[in-house]
């Protein structure tokens, strides 16, 4: 186990934030003994950081797992602990001819945190790949395995991001594979990814600031009238982020932040991306309040020339 007082806390967005412990584990024992140990304080299991923008000092104990190994259980089926990163699964199962999971590739980040927040791109969800989430209770110490349906999976969305927040640590996921080269796609997702996302290490983001949001048809019916050329997608009615209401459409928020003129605008050290609207990076030392007040003003604009509400993909910490 690594154990480290008032250190940094790792996040791509780059923010300067420490914590009052980090540790690192390399086995569900230890896991289970530093939850033990720190029962009552304030814990936080964080992956790679990509996803996170961390606003003050942490008071608490960072919870982080070194534990990188990935199994096949069958032909079909491969077990991957929380700590690899989902990218190096994704390569390892390229090399070997296997394929499913190459839409994700090149997205940071690593198995935990998947399926925490059932990445996706390019039309690919993890929960389309994921069969189980094994788990341990925060509380109770004890192992719970979560079928897909479980999981409660939606738009960047699990139940482990609402009423189980906090309360289980994913300790590997159980994914669906096939035979198959899935190289060709895997490498030209990655130079689509590469020439329009900031890089990781070399400019701070979070990856995309804003979700996509969900209006209703009536008022997407409206705003074509006025922009013609408006991206739209119908949303099935199975999106259980939407299932109450089949009559929802999809607008891409990097289309409507780009029509308020925010490409490439700054604020304090704060950008957003010139080359992908939907990403706000940390250009030129921000602070957390130069990110959070950039993207209070974009989501101000939006709702001001769309009436339409545009909330982070990013947790703020
Ligand atoms: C350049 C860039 C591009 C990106 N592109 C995409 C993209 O195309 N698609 C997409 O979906 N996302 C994208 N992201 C966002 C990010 O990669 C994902 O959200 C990713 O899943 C975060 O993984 P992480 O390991 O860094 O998790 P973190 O950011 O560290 O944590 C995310 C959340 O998961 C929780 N968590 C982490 N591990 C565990 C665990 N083991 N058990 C329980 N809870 C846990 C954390 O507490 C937190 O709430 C991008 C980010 C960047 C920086």
């Amino acid at each position: 186990m690594l154990i480290e007082q008032m250190v940094n806390i790792p996040n791509t967005f780059g923010m300067d934030v420490k914590t009052k412990l980090f540790v690192e584990y390399y086995s569900l024992d230890e896991l289970r003994q530093v939850l033990r140990e720190h029962k009552g304080e304030q814990i936080l299991h964080i992956g790679q950081g990509s996803n996170l923008l961390f606003t003050r000092d942490f008071n608490g104990v960072i919870l982080h797992s070194g534990m990188a190994r990935a199994r096949f259980l069958d032909d079909e089926t491969v077990e991957a602990q929380n700590g690899l990163r989902l990218d190096d699964l994704i390569a390892q199962l390229t090399d070997m001819a296997y394929c499913g999971l190459e839409k994700l590739s090149f997205i940071p980040g690593e198995v935990g945190a998947s399926a925490v927040q059932n990445v996706g791109a390019y039309g690919v969800e993890a929960k389309d790949v994921i069969l189980r989430v094994n788990t341990i209770d925060v509380e109770t110490l004890e192992e719970r395995v979560f079928t897909n349906e479980e999981c409660r999976f939606g738009y960047r969305d699990s139940i482990f991001k609402h009423e189980l927040k906090g309360k289980y640590i994913v300790t590997s996921v159980v994914y669906k594979v096939k035979p198959g080269d899935a190289s060709k796609t895997r490498e030209e997702i990655i130079q689509t990814r590469m020439a329009k996302l900031p890089t990781v290490g070399e400019t701070g983001s979070a990856g995309s600031f804003f979700m996509n949001p969900f209006i209703p048809e009536e008022q997407a019916d409206e705003l074509l009238k006025q922009y013609p050329d408006m991206p739209h997608f119908e949303v099935k009615s199975s999106n259980p982020q939407v299932f109450e209401s089949s009559n929802l459409v999809k607008i891409p928020a990097a289309w409507l932040i780009e029509q308020c003129g925010w490409k490439g605008k700054t604020l304090g050290g704060a950008q957003v991306w010139p080359k992908q609207p939907l990403v706000i990076v940390n250009a030129n030392n921000a602070t957390p309040e130069d990110i959070i007040a950039l993207a209070a003003q974009v989501s101000a604009s939006v709702k001001e020339k769309f009436n339409i509400d545009i909330h982070p993909e990013v947790n703020y910490i």
